[in-house]
């Protein structure tokens, strides 16, 4: 067994300004943003005083979307190389966190085609060092390596991950979280929640994986109970003021738990509704939660054990697990077209990932296209 998170995490409030030495990891940077929560969190600007005061010179890419494009990482590496930078320091959320690991790698490696990213023969060189600076509380890309893209042209992700994908060093500030609106706050929380229970549940779950997806939602549960509970008489952003940090604590131990073990079949089969749908990827993966507890709860034995432990971390049933986590869904108002729901592709999209068949109770694929029919009716318009 190894367990090896080669990334240094600075948590607390002002710890970018307050550590600017540490990010001296090269003369010159690339600073990778979406398109413009880097600004509004606070965080860009921080980022900028630190790299002058340490004399470190920086170029900008702010082109990354949401579910982020292969084409736009092979942009921003052309930016990196033409720019001369020695490092990439990421900023926002999962999006632009994941762009910046692939970035990092085109820009080691001059390759024609950014499908190189994924082939030995021409990803030969390390990627530049990465610094991550998350402004959501879900993905915990900041303390992984994976990097999730979706392909030019082909509604479909695929992950890109090494052992030398891991960012160099992370900064944790819960302010930058603070101008994150509800909706997306409690999609990035479950999307947290569900790498936990995902990771807890997972045959390649260690000791030391155990103890972040334990520990990360006992820190995120009360978060969740908050949100589904919250009546809209009060400015949302002031009523989870107090939670954020919680939120973004659990949400990075959450991450280096799927650095360990990967995720269950939640993730791919809310890949499809994300791509086609546009559900943001922590309810996409929750609309999948209660089928997930319930197939792994009646696979009894040792799965129903852990499931039964993990749910006394969370401080509920897995009955009450799975209904607020409907509750928050409703309160997100998810609206599926049934022209959008392609389930012919959607099946074949899902169908060969690996994830499946990481559960202590491998899930049989065959039973895809029912669970999406079951799931996708409840959220159908027309
Ligand atoms: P995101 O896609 O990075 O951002 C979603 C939206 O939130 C964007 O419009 C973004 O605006 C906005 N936003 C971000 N921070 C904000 C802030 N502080 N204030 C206001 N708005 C803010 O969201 P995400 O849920 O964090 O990331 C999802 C992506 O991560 C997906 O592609 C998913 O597949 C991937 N993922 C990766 C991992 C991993 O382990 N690496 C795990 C799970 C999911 P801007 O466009 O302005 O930035
Ligand atoms: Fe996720």
């Amino acid at each position: 067994m190894e367990f090896n998170i080669p990334t240094k995490i600075i948590a607390g409030e002002g710890c970018v300004v307050a550590n600017a030495k540490q990010l001296g990891l090269g003369k010159r940077c690339l600073i990778v943003t979406g398109h413009s929560s880097a600004v509004r969190s606070g965080a860009l600007s921080d980022v900028r005083q630190a790299l002058d005061s340490i004399g470190a010179g920086y170029a900008v890419y702010d082109r990354i979307g949401e579910n982020p494009l292969l084409s736009a990482c092979a942009e921003g590496a052309r930016l990196a190389r033409d720019t001369g930078a020695e490092f990439v320091v990421g900023i926002g959320g999962g999006s632009p966190l994941d762009a910046s690991k692939a970035i990092a790698a085109l820009a080691a490696n001059d390759m024609p085609d950014p499908m190189g990213l994924w082939d030995a023969n021409v990803n030969v060189n390390p990627p530049l060092p990465v610094v991550a600076i998350p402004t959501t509380a879900g993905t915990g890309s900041e303390a992984n390596a994976y990097s999730v893209l979706t392909l030019d042209g082909r509604d479909v992700k695929k992950t890109y991950s090494s052992p030398n994908t891991f960012p160099r060093l992370a900064f944790l500030d819960a302010r930058y979280t603070a101008s994150l609106p509800e909706r997306s706050t409690m999609s990035c929380a479950m999307d947290a929640a569900c790498h936990c229970l995902e990771s807890y549940l997972s045959p390649k779950s260690t000791v030391f994986g155990e103890v972040y997806a334990l520990r990360g939602i006992e820190l995120i549960a009360p978060a969740l109970w908050s949100m589904a509970d919250f009546g809209g008489e009060d400015d949302f952003a002031a009523y989870i003021a107090p939670q954020r940090e919680a939120l973004l604590t659990g949400a990075s131990m959450a991450g280096i738990a799927i650095s360990i073990t990967g995720t269950g079949f939640p993730h791919p089969m809310g890949y499809n509704p994300t791509l086609y749908c546009g559900v943001p990827h922590g309810l996409a993966c929750g609309m999948f939660t209660e089928a997930y507890i319930e197939y792994c709860g009646a696979a009894g034995g040792a799965t129903g054990e852990r499931l039964a432990r993990f749910m006394r971390s969370a401080g509920m049933s897995a009955g009450e697990y799975a209904a607020l986590f409907n509750r928050l869904l409703a309160r997100a108002d998810i609206r599926l077209s049934r022209g959008d729901v392609r389930l012919d592709e959607w099946v074949t999209n899902a169908g060969g990932a690996s994830n499946f068949a990481n559960c202590f109770a491998p899930y049989d694929t065959a039973g895809i296209r029912g669970l999406y029919e079951t799931v996708c009716e409840r959220y159908m318009t027309l």
